[in-house]
């Protein structure tokens, strides 16, 4: 008899992370075999836990901070987009013990963006990006893809910025931080993924002023849903986009492979996450 399939979400610390109740939603949604549970796993752990998940019936895993980079050098084979990215966010187990790497938080920035502003057109103008940190390299990745002529990019730490420019190309502008206001006026699309605006960290305080109504907004902070830039866009007219979605949707690949059916990112689903 085959055994019902495993999966995990490891990372450290690891007790905050939706994942269980996502894919523990879609397992009973879909009425699928298997289970799925979260795991802490401290740094010096981590080879020996991916090495023996796989005899324990395990056939993937999400990661999360601190082990989305370090675990690409235990995996056997790594897409593009991983390796462009430089991290790595769902990992399926071959049945031989064979890691394969892949990152899903590009994929799941855009598909949240395109669900919740269908009218968005990713080559219509500049998307402009706050922050240079580990999630800004997946979601420019993600806006180069879709076509994004220019990404205007400004981070507090302009060497950031400017390193990612140095990895991701021309189609690059920075501007710097306190610039960053001026800038917008160019935007098709705006994007916060620096952790201002989230519960217990520092306020948005970059200028809106400059901002049109034409200009989609999203950030990727989801705690609060309705972070205080998103309260303001919506409030110039601007359609906004929250972060949950990039959540939900960077699930979906891993669910697909492991549990062998593709779910729907939908109302039904935001809710049994948020319950
Ligand atoms: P990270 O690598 O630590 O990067 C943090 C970013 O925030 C950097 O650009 C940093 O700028 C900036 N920042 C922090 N404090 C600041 C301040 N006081 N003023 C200006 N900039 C500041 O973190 P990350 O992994 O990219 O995650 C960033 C946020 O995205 C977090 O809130 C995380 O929860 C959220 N996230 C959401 C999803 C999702 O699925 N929705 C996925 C991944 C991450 P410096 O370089 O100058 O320090």
């Amino acid at each position: 008899m085959t055994k019902s399939p495993r999966a995990c979400v490891i990372g450290n610390p690891i007790s905050h992370s939706l994942s269980p109740k996502l894919h523990g939603y879609w397992l009973k949604r879909y009425d699928l075999p298997g289970e799925y549970t979260s795991l802490q796993v401290a740094e010096a752990d981590l080879e020996n836990v991916l090495r023996t998940l796989p005899e324990q019936g395990f056939v993937g895993v999400n990661v999360t901070i601190p082990h989305k980079v370090d675990v690409l050098q235990y995996a056997d084979q790594i897409t593009d987009r991983a390796t462009l990215i430089g991290a790595a966010n769902t990992l399926t187990f071959k049945e031989d013990g064979r890691i394969f790497a892949d990152n899903t938080d590009g994929y799941g920035f855009i598909s949240n963006l395109r669900q919740g502003a269908p009218d968005w057109n990713p080559k219509s103008g500049p998307a402009m990006v706050f922050g240079a940190g580990g999630a800004a390299r997946a979601v420019i990745v993600a806006l180069a893809d879709a076509g994004a002529p220019e990404i205007i990019l400004t981070n507090r730490t302009r060497a950031k910025a400017e390193a990612l420019r140095a990895d991701f190309g021309a189609r690059i502008r920075v501007v710097d931080w306190v610039q960053a206001g001026t800038a917008l006026k160019d935007a098709g699309v705006l994007v916060n993924t620096t952790s201002l605006g989230m519960k217990g960290a520092a306020d948005f305080k970059v200028s809106l002023d400059e901002l049109r109504p034409e200009t989609v907004v999203t950030d990727i902070v989801y705690n609060p849903l309705r972070t205080p830039l998103l309260t303001t866009a919506e409030k110039l007219g601007c359609t906004t986009v929250d972060g949950l979605g990039m959540l939900l949707h960077q699930g979906v690949p891993g669910f697909e492979r492991w549990f062998g059916k593709r779910p729907e990112v939908d109302e039904d689903t935001r809710q049994a996450v948020l319950a």
